[in-house]
Order: structure tokens, then C-alpha cells, then sequence
């Protein structure tokens, strides 16, 4: 399967990955998240879960199961990393680890490596077996989220489990904490040959648009999100109701629901009522596993937004870039990572800013096609799942051998 990536992805990051693992094979790499549909980290363990399986590493997955109170809790948690003052009190923090500590009890987290990722499943940490430290095995926290300015107390909460694992990976630079263990910055990635991002014909594009009765006569912006209010689904109607006054144009917001999202229905209602009875803007609600259906929704657009008030990395961008579309981000997160402004996008600050981003656009659709196809090249170079695979493997290798100033592989 590894050899598919040939000639799609950098030489460098394919053959490093074959030379770790040579050095890794047959260990096991557990992965532990809270939902296995919806959002960026699933889609990713989706396809890096079986390819490292077919690089010889014993991958796993584990999804970790909650009640009602305890998603409550936890989309709460990531509010407040993101900066969203919330209360949290002792009780639901209680619950948090005592969810946790239900799973471990059906889990089975014996693993050379584990890698567990965002805040729901990071209580884990405390249930890890003695032996494991003293037989070199690897706990690795994994954030996902944009916790550049978390509001008070939550990371402090969140720290104390953090600090008991052997290192945390971080998508940004700025996401950094102060923390006692080492820290990596890895960014996520899109897979080129997923049904998300795989080239499709024509033919197969023209029958989704009817599939969805998606008229293709005028110019057609997309953001493809879950309902989720640091989407800022309510800016991107803005910003469309700008440019229609000048372009005539069609929007689509494309989501689907998480499991670990209990926020999405109320966030759709409130994303229907704004858009009102305009014809041209079309909400849909996919199912969560139709990855070709948004593969071709992306590639019918002209423009495609991720206006993102905030992010962690948002995995829809480079999605969009590696279809050579030109793009437009809030200018938060991972976004600007992607988007060099100017050459493969622009990010903007503001409702007017993505209105303007969009007219130019539209006004100068070769300008569009040149940043589209830098773009590609950029994801390329950077975005592809196997920089993050040879990423992965390289901390994981690096931890094993803590100590050395020289690794040889
Ligand atoms: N996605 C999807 N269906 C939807 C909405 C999103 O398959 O209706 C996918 C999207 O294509 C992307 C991922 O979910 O691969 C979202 O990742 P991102 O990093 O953009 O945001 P997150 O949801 O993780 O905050």
C-alpha cells in the first residue's frame, strides 16, 4: 500500500517511513479518541490505521465511550480551550475521570506506543500500568485543538493529566504550554488516495450535483464543517450576502454530525433560521461517512472557505488545496500554516475580508487557477498523511531512544 504514495508523495517521507520501520515492526501503536465519525482526527485514524498495519506496526484503535453528561462536558472543555468562558464545577471533572476509568476497564491499552488523543480520553494517562514506564513503552497526548488562549482554569485542569505522559504533540507552535515533558509540533494530514480526496471523473461529479439537485448554472462557494459555532457558519452567510449583491453566486454548507458533538443540531437550526428562504443557499447534512459525495462537492466549487473564527489545523482546507481550488481561511489556528497568503490562498480577519477574498476571486479566475495549483503543490510537500506517518514514527523512535544525541536508523 506504501507503495501507492510513489510519485504522490515526497520520496524522502517514503523511505524514511520504510527505514523506522524496519526498526518498529511488529510493535503495537494504539490510538485512543472518543468518536470513530465526524471531524478531522477520525478521518485521519480512518486511513493511517490500516496503513500502518500494512507497514508491518500492529496499529490499533479504541474509541472510548461516554454518557450524555460526559459529551456535554467534554465539547465544554473544548469550548474553553478554544477561549470560551464556561463553568465547569469538581462533580463534572469527577465524571470526566470516573468515564475514563469505566473504559479502561473494557479497553485494552497495552501497547508499545499509545497515543491519546484530545482531552476526552486523557484521564487514560492515570491507568496506566506500572511496568509500562520501566519497559519503555511511550503515552503520548496528542491536542488537537487551538489552545492558543484557553479560558482560566481549564488548562490547569487539563495539565494535570497532561503532565503525566512521556510527551505531547501540538498541530502549532503557538498551541505550546509550559509543561514538564518534551513537546512536538505535528501538523495533521489530508490522504491523497482516500475517497475524500481521490481524483474523480466528470461524470461522477455531475452525478452527485444531481444527486443533490446542486444546480451548477452559477458560480458555487462551499465550507464543508461540522455545525459548530468556531466554524462561524453565520460569517460565511455574511460574507455571501456581501459578495451576491455584486457576483451572482450559490452557497453551500456541508456538515455533518460527530458523536462527540452533542452542540451540532442547535447549530444547524440557528445556521437555517439566518439563511431564511434564499434559494441559493443550500444546507445540507450529510451522512458521516460520504467522502466521495464531498470530494465532488469540493471539486464542483469555484471557492472554498474555511472561515474559522478558530482551529486547531482544519484538515478541510488542504482538502480543498489538493484539488487545486482556491481558498480562503480565518486567519487562526492551523489555517495560516496552510494558506501562505497570497500564493496558495488568503486568510482573512473578518466578514468583509472573505467577501473581498471571494469577489477577487471570481473577478480573476486565473489568478484562482495559479493559486489553486500551488496549492496542490504545498499539501504536496507538506499536508500529505505520510509527512505525518514518518512524523509519528519518528517521535515514537526518538522517545524509545531518549538520551542519544545521535539516532542512526
Ligand atoms: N467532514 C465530513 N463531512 C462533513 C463535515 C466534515 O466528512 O459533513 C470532514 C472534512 O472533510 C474533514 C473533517 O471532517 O476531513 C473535518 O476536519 P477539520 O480538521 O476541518 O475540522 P474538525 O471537525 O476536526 O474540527
Amino acid at each position: 500500500m506504501i507503495k501507492e504514495y510513489s510519485g504522490i508523495a515526497p520520496k524522502g517521507d517514503i523511505l524514511l517511513i520504510q527505514k523506522l520501520c524496519e526498526k518498529l515492526e511488529g510493535k503495537s501503536f494504539l490510538h485512543v479518541n472518543s468518536t470513530r465519525e465526524g471531524g478531522g482526527v477520525a478521518e485521519i485514524l480512518h486511513r493511517m490505521i490500516p496503513l500502518l498495519q500494512d507497514l508491518g506496526i500492529n496499529a490499533k484503535w479504541e474509541v472510548i465511550n461516554g454518557d450524555a453528561k460526559f459529551y456535554d462536558f467534554t465539547k465544554k472543555t473544548h469550548n474553553a480551550l478554544q477561549g470560551n468562558e464556561e463553568i465547569f464545577t469538581k462533580s463534572m471533572w469527577d465524571h470526566h475521570y470516573e468515564v475514563n476509568k469505566a473504559n479502561m476497564k473494557k479497553l485494552s491499552l497495552g501497547a508499545d506506543a499509545v497515543l491519546i488523543h484530545d482531552p476526552q480520553p486523557a484521564p487514560l494517562i492515570n491507568f496506566r500500568s506500572a511496568s509500562s514506564k520501566k519497559r519503555n513503552k511511550v503515552w503520548i497526548w496528542r491536542c488537537h485543538i487551538d489552545v492558543a488562549n484557553p479560558a482560566s482554569n481549564v488548562w490547569t485542569n487539563m495539565k494535570k493529566y497532561v503532565k503525566n505522559y512521556d510527551a505531547a504533540i501540538f498541530s502549532v507552535a503557538k498551541f505550546c504550554k509550559s509543561l514538564p515533558i518534551d513537546e512536538f509540533i505535528v501538523t495533521p494530514s489530508i490522504d491523497p488516495l482516500s475517497d475524500k480526496n481521490i481524483e474523480l471523473s466528470e461524470q461522477e461529479i455531475n452525478a452527485v450535483a444531481e444527486k443533490y439537485s446542486i444546480p451548477r448554472d452559477k458560480h458555487i462557494l462551499l465550507q464543508v464543517s461540522r455545525f459548530d459555532k468556531f466554524k462561524d457558519p453565520i460569517g460565511v452567510i455574511n460574507a455571501y450576502k456581501i459578495v451576491k449583491k455584486y457576483n451572482d453566486c450559490r452557497l453551500i454548507l456541508a456538515g455533518s454530525p460527530a458523536t462527540d458533538d452533542p452542540e451540532g443540531e442547535a447549530i444547524l437550526n440557528e445556521v437555517k433560521n439566518y439563511a431564511g428562504n434564499d434559494p441559493d443557499i443550500i444546507i445540507m447534512l450529510l451522512p458521516p461517512d460520504c467522502h466521495r459525495d464531498i470530494n465532488a462537492i469540493q471539486r464542483m466549487s469555484d471557492v472554498i472557505l474555511q472561515k474559522s473564527i478558530k482551529e486547531g489545523f482544519g484538515l478541510t482546507v488542504s482538502e480543498a488545496m489538493w484539488k487545486e481550488k482556491p481558498v480562503i481561511g480565518g486567519a487562526v489556528g492551523g489555517i495560516p500554516l496552510q494558506i501562505v497568503h497570497g500564493v496558495t490562498g488568503f486568510v482573512v480577519h473578518s466578514v468583509e475580508g472573505a467577501a473581498f477574498r471571494i469577489r477577487q476571486y471570481l473577478n480573476n479566475p486565473e489568478m484562482a487557477r495559479r493559486m489553486g495549483q500551488r496549492g496542490k503543490e504545498y499539501v504536496r510537500n507538506n499536508f500529505l498523511l505520510t509527512r505525518q506517518i514518518r512524523d509519528y514514527l519518528s517521535l515514537w523512535y526518538s522517545l524509545k531512544n531518549k538520551g542519544k544525541n545521535v539516532i542512526e536508523l
